[in-house]
């Protein structure tokens, strides 16, 4: 299943800027983070095809947020890659810039 993924998102009353932040893994060996306040969510782009998982666990913290989820970081990731896995998820990145 292919999704586009659009530059600005909200979830309920949060909204993010998603963004390619180069050189993310080298300084703070993340792959992609988002912060709730600065609405931020960056992706490093140097990931290949396990940007997808990166990103779809990045947007999984919003609505952990949102809906005050008790989910650790581990299960966030492993529900992250059961997604990508269950819908055979491939995000459409060309709105996304640097
Ligand atoms: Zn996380």
């Amino acid at each position: 299943m292919k999704i586009k993924v659009s530059e600005h998102i909200e979830v309920g009353s949060q909204k993010f800027k998603i963004q390619y932040t180069p050189n993310l893994k080298v300084d703070q060996d993340w792959r992609g983070s988002a912060n709730q306040r600065t609405g931020l969510i960056e992706i490093d782009p140097c990931c290949g095809a396990g940007k997808n998982a990166v990103l779809m666990h990045e947007l999984l913290h919003p609505i952990v947020w949102e809906y005050q989820l008790s989910i650790s970081e581990e299960d966030i990731m492993r529900l992250a890659n059961g997604l990508i896995a269950l819908f055979n998820i491939e995000f459409d990145w060309s709105d996304i810039k640097g």
